[in-house]
C-alpha cells in the first residue's frame, strides 16, 4: 500500500551479497530503499523480495 512501510530483501546476482532495507512503496507502486549499488559496484542485477 502507499506510503505503507516494509522490509525489502535485496540479493545481488553477480557477487551474492544480501542487503535487508526498509523500503517504502510508491505512487506508482514503485519499492523505495534508497539503495544505489552493491559493494561491487553492480547497480543492475538483483533479485528483490518483499516482507509484508
Ligand atoms: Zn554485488
Amino acid at each position: 500500500m502507499k506510503g505503507e512501510r516494509f522490509k525489502v530483501k535485496i540479493h545481488c546476482k553477480k557477487c551474492g551479497e544480501r542487503f535487508i532495507l526498509r523500503g517504502i512503496m510508491d505512487e506508482q507502486g514503485h519499492i523505495e530503499t534508497g539503495f544505489r549499488q552493491c559493494i561491487c559496484n553492480n547497480k543492475d542485477a538483483f533479485n528483490i523480495e518483499t516482507d509484508d
